[in-house]
């Protein structure tokens, strides 16, 4: 036969027992650097930084753009070079009709 407790535990005792048994709150704190909350006396895994000082580069993930988020990007890519080129025209058109001037 193997051991076997004398007395039934409580309801009592066994909550008392585990009173203890709880998660406790990690020591958490703002990044001097960036702001971010961050453990404490770990490095900052949002900017990389411990003690005042770069300790670990963070690498910036790529976001994966959809097709038609893509195709938004493109647009206004192709947009804003048209509007670059039709600003350099009127700035040569300019130019040109400022020289015009000067010759007449
Ligand atoms: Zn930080």
């Amino acid at each position: 036969m193997s051991i076997c407790p004398q007395r039934r535990t409580s309801k009592t005792r066994k909550r008392q027992r585990r009173s203890h048994f709880k998660i406790e709150t990690p020591g958490m704190m703002v990044c001097p650097n960036c702001g971010e909350m961050k453990l404490a006396h770990i490095v900052c895994s949002a900017c990389g930084y411990y003690d005042g000082k770069l300790v670990k580069e963070i690498k910036v993930k790529e976001k994966k753009l959809t097709p038609e988020e893509k195709a938004k990007a493109e647009r206004e890519a192709e947009e804003a070079k048209r509007v670059a080129k039709k600003a350099e025209k009127e700035a040569k058109k300019a130019s040109k009709k400022v020289e015009d001037l000067k010759n007449n």
